[in-house]
């Protein structure tokens, strides 16, 4: 599998949000800021899955972007958008609101809205996506192990530690993992938890992103690998 880091940070760092493109063909997450780039740098043309984690800013909050430029551009017949519950309610309310209401039938018409739920498991395309409810306050945030030849990588999206974090990582032969704190809390992992789980399960390779500015310090002490934006990684 090939993996394209578009950007491996949070939002208050300088460089982008944590966003990944996926054998050139499937986008995992489009953060705030972050369409320049997927336009600029990536054949946004070949796009035929859009996964979205969960609904803060800084994981689909530039959607409506890459849905206006592969609507005008892309030859491909149905974009499947693979999301929390609510997202066609959501995208709605977001095209009203910054007046690009015209997106609403190119919606309909070239995407299909699939909605997840914990332990869903989706197949596609020689794709089998499984899903995971993570821990994230209290929000419908998702976890994904997705396979496809052979290759089995998980994304743990925003998580603090939980059951499924754990389930992803046995599962996986590497992860993309949120690290994002120094501190333990119900939001995101902490560096020192990812630095346990990655002494746990030696047969998981781990990159930690979703770093914040004081995690994006903190790493340098550690033995944890830090993909920058970017960076390519073929698993
Ligand atoms: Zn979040």
């Amino acid at each position: 599998m090939k993996i394209d880091v578009v950007g491996s940070l949070c939002t208050w760092n300088l460089d982008l949000s944590t966003s990944f493109i996926i054998n050139d063909e499937m986008i995992f997450d489009t953060p705030q800021g972050s369409f320049k780039t997927l336009m600029n740098k990536y054949d946004l043309t070949k796009i035929k899955y859009i996964i979205i984690s969960h609904f803060h800013s800084d994981h689909f909050m530039d959607i409506h972007l890459v849905i206006d430029y592969i609507t005008h551009h892309s030859q491909i017949e149905k974009i499947k958008i693979i999301a929390p519950k609510g997202c066609r309610e959501r995208l709605v309310s977001l095209f009203r609101i910054i007046e690009i209401s015209y997106l609403e039938e190119k919606l309909k018409d070239k995407f299909e809205i699939i909605e997840i739920e914990n332990n869903k498991i989706l197949k596609f395309d020689g794709y089998k996506i499984k899903c995971f409810k993570m821990l994230h306050l209290n929000l419908d945030s998702y976890g994904f192990i997705i396979e496809k030849d052979n290759s089995v990588v998980g994304f743990s999206g925003d998580t603090a530690m939980c059951n499924n974090v754990r389930k992803i990582i046995s599962k996986s032969q590497a992860i993309f993992i949120d690290s994002a704190n120094l501190e333990v809390n119900n939001k995101h992992l902490s560096i020192g938890e990812v630095e346990a789980l990655a002494k746990e399960f030696k047969n998981c390779k781990f990159y930690a992103v979703h770093l914040s500015p004081y995690s994006v310090e903190a790493i340098k002490n550690t033995s944890l690998y830090h993909p920058i934006q970017g960076e390519v990684v073929i698993i």
